[in-house]
């Protein structure tokens, strides 16, 4: 991972899992555009960073729901 705030993110570890939505997603964002991620966002605007918010602004608990 490139992202500068990878050490710190507890989604990283769930980024580094076999789930293929989670690889595709630490690809996207984690390895190449971290500056597009909504956590490292919310972060830079100060605002609290939800445990499951996916970098692409979705949360994981409703992906679970919608059976993702
Ligand atoms: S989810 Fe966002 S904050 Fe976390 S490691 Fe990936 S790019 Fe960085």
């Amino acid at each position: 991972m490139t992202c500068p705030r990878a050490h710190d993110c507890s989604l990283a570890p769930k980024l580094d899992g076999t789930n293929r939505l989670m690889r595709v997603l630490r690809h996207l964002y984690c390895d190449y555009n971290s500056h597009q991620c909504a956590r490292v966002r919310l972060a830079a605007l100060d605002q609290d960073v939800p445990p499951d918010l996916l970098p692409n602004g979705h949360s994981r608990s409703l992906l679970r729901q919608q059976g993702s």
